[in-house]
């Protein structure tokens, strides 16, 4: 079931007023009529089930039917660090970290990423892929959405490490260490960030300024994965330990 994200200053007394987008998605492309039921959650997670009392193209009021106290925020939050992708790629992996929990998603230029967009260009991506974080959250059910951070160069990230009890960065020329092992102690760390590297792979020294960093290299198997499937197989295999698909 939907939810979509409002703002708490939409709200009066027990009625919710939407207009812009939403209330133009939900008359004129879902045609939802008054009485219908829509699940809202504000920017305090706060959810609202509410139905539908007057429905007009611009503006919309929902009846505050029940408020839900936020669901506790998942913990071990996970921030995924993804090296920029080429064309829809990046749309894809941010869609689909959006739809696994993630808290953070930190766009990251590396040496060998392809599309290095410049700072008019990279303030539009951002709310670009903001809003697909969003629309992700939403169709999924989630009552918070992943926060897309500013593009940063790797080398300020390592400067500027996440705030993570475990940093883990796939490598798929890492031969000592598995993913597994990495996470043998998986249900005591409190933040866990993920580092993913783009179409042509992360550098020797880039590497080598991670561990110094503090990131684990870890492989993924024998298989070399494309940047979106491995970041996906990570955070699937993060979701299973930690929530086993349960939150
Ligand atoms: N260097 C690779 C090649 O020659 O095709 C390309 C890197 S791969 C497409 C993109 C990212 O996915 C890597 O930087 C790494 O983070 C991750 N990755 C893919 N396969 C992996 C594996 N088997 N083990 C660990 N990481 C992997």
């Amino acid at each position: 079931m939907p939810v979509y994200f409002i703002q708490s200053n939409s709200i009066q007394n027990d009625r919710i007023v939407l207009t812009g987008d939403l209330a133009h998605h939900l008359s004129a492309v879902l045609r939802c009529r008054a009485g219908e039921i829509i699940h809202l959650a504000d920017e305090d997670r706060v959810r609202y089930q509410t139905e539908l009392a007057q429905v007009a193209e611009n503006r919309i009021v929902a009846k505050i039917l029940r408020r839900e106290r936020p669901e506790f925020r998942r913990t071990p939050a996970i921030l995924l660090a993804q090296a920029v992708l080429k064309g829809d790629k990046m749309d894809w992996a941010i869609q689909k970290a959006g739809e696994l929990g993630v808290s953070t998603i930190i766009p990251v230029v590396t040496e060998r990423t392809i599309a290095r967009p410049n700072s008019e260009r990279a303030r539009r991506q951002r709310e670009r892929w903001q809003t697909i974080a969003k629309e992700a959250a939403q169709q999924c059910g989630r009552s918070d959405f992943s926060d897309v951070a500013p593009v940063v160069p790797l080398d300020v990230l390592f400067k500027n490490p996440p705030e993570a009890s475990l940093k883990i960065v796939p490598w798929e020329q890492e031969e000592g260490r598995s993913l597994k092992a990495a996470l043998h102690n998986l249900n005591e760390e409190k933040s866990i960030a993920v580092l993913i590297g783009p179409e042509g792979g992360f550098s020797s020294r880039e590497i080598e300024k991670a561990r110094d960093s503090g990131w684990v290299s870890v492989s993924l198997g024998p298989r070399i994965l494309r940047a979106e499937t491995a970041g996906m197989a990570v955070l699937a295999i993060l979701d299973y330990e930690l929530y086993s698909g349960g939150n």
